[in-house]
């Protein structure tokens, strides 16, 4: 088979010091010699397989080094893959990770799927199915036990209203075959009528608003998208740093020194946070101006999490109080941080402003006060205002797409009723749904499953 060549960044959720850029595919060598400057000299393609290899990743354009690493060849077919692996480990900063990737990206390399690595472990026939499960399994594994405890409670609670709804159609589609049997009887047809319309419009109800928890099943996929905002040198890296227990994101003494948007994903108590350090908007800018300028604004607004972050050392200022109306209505936790040096901060004006808000306390240099922002994080996302813990959601892209088709045959045996057309054409369309929804419980599945399988594999494996 071929394929293109696929690149991700393939370290662990929170884990590793080491982050690698995996690459694998028939050109993995190629668009690797055009930004690695090995010692020896040597195209890629001349090296031993399954051999590593010291030098440098460059930006060909300027042969400027942007990464120290270490490369590994393998070559196919005795790669996970079977295809032409390379893997770039990469010793400094994420934000030397990041640029290594989008130098790949940029030369030849398509970012890969999540679960991708491993399909093509199976579409090579490398690996079977069930051992590609296994491989799943070990992954799913690695999030925290109340993350999945979480995801079987709302597989099992969605496979109940699901069979539920389709006991309510089953119903309507009972009294609607009455009708056609007994077409003398008027009253009959009314109630009929009055029964479709009632239980249909119910049913269609509880599929919006099920399309509509999607977006909450977005975070379960991709994490709590989870902004860190605060003024210059309030400690916004030492928090993503602290968050992610390793020293990865750039800390200095230096104001607005950190160019790049950050992002780091990690697993606070079984949740997924994808974590976005703001440091490289602008921070040398003065904050209003900041919050103007539309990729911030934009980065704000997908926010689902906002880590305010406030100096204790350091006067309130106008500059706070901004970030504090410009994230309004929005999930808050207020940190101060800095809590080890002598307090300038108006402790009572700070509360004032966070009363709708979580407020935690840090001396994040001291990893101090890590713990209660942890729980104020997993409190807010299980049993507060971020998720519904007892609400059943969907997640699975399949699912949705299943529930949008119900919504809209449902709407329209609804839609025929109201208009007065023959009850049997209603019987179609209720039909239909009732179909619709019996496949996302997996009655029929016309869909591909192994598509569905390997999307729930994490990015980079
Ligand atoms: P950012 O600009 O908001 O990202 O701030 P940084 O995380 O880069 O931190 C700025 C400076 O403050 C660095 O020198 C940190 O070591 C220091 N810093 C961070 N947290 C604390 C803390 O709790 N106490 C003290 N004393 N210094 C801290
Ligand atoms: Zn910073």
């Amino acid at each position: 088979m071929e394929f293109d060549t696929i690149a991700a960044i393939s370290t662990p959720m929170g884990e590793g010091a080491i982050a690698i850029v995996r690459l694998s595919g028939d050109d993995a060598f190629a668009i690797g010699d055009q930004v690695f400057r090995g010692k020896k000299g040597k195209p890629l393609t001349e090296l031993d397989s399954h051999t590593i290899h010291y030098g440098h990743i460059v930006d060909p354009a300027t042969e400027q080094v942007v990464e120290e690493v270490m490369v590994s060849v393998l070559k196919g077919p005795k790669t996970f893959t079977r295809e032409n692996v390379l893997e770039i480990n990469c010793h400094g900063g994420l934000v030397s990770v990041n640029k290594v990737l989008q130098l790949v990206l940029k030369h030849g390399a398509r970012l890969a799927e999540p679960g991708e690595f491993t399909k093509r472990a199976f579409l090579n026939g490398r690996i079977d199915l069930s051992q590609a499960e296994a491989v799943m399994d070990l992954i799913r594994a690695k999030t925290d036990r109340a993350m999945n405890v979480a995801l079987n409670q709302m597989e099992g609670r969605l496979s109940k209203l699901i069979q539920k709804l389709r006991q309510e159609i089953l119903e309507t589609l009972a009294h609607v075959e009455v009708n056609i049997d007994y077409p003398e009887y008027d009253d009959v047809e009314e109630m009929t009528h009055s029964v479709l319309l009632e239980k249909s419009s119910y049913v269609r109800d509880e599929i919006e608003k099920l399309i509509k928890t999607s977006e909450q099943g977005k975070i379960l996929r991709e994490g709590l998208s989870t902004v860190i905002i605060g003024r210059p040198n309030v400690g916004k890296s030492s928090l993503l740093n602290s968050l992610v227990h390793e020293n990865k994101a750039i800390v200095t003494d230096i104001p607005g020194t950190t160019r790049d948007v950050i992002e780091e994903y990690v697993n606070v108590r079984g949740v997924p946070l994808r974590l976005v350090d703001t440091a490289g908007i602008r921070e040398t800018e003065d904050i209003v101006e900041r919050i103007g300028v539309e990729r911030s604004r934009q980065v704000l607004k997908e926010a689902d999490l906002i880590l305010l972050v406030l100096n204790h050392a350091d006067d309130l200022t106008f500059e706070d109080e901004q970030l504090f109306e410009a994230v309004k209505g929005m999930d808050v936790i207020v940190i101060v941080n800095k809590t080890d040096l002598p307090r300038k901060i108006d402790l009572e004006k700070v509360e004032a402003l966070a009363a709708n808000h979580k407020l935690v306390t840090t001396a994040l240099i001291e990893e101090e006060g890590v713990d209660e922002l942890e729980e104020a994080i997993s409190s807010l996302f299980f049993d507060g205002s971020i998720e519904a813990g007892d609400m059943t959601y969907v997640s699975n892209s399949r699912h949705i797409a299943l529930l949008h088709q119900a919504s809209t045959s449902i709407n329209e045996a609804i839609q025929n009723v109201e208009m007065g057309i023959p009850i049997d054409i209603a019987q179609i369309d209720l039909t239909r749904t009732w179909e619709l929804l019996g496949e996302i419980i997996g009655e029929s599945v016309h869909d591909s499953l192994i598509d569905q399988l390997f999307s729930q594999f994490c990015l980079g494996k």
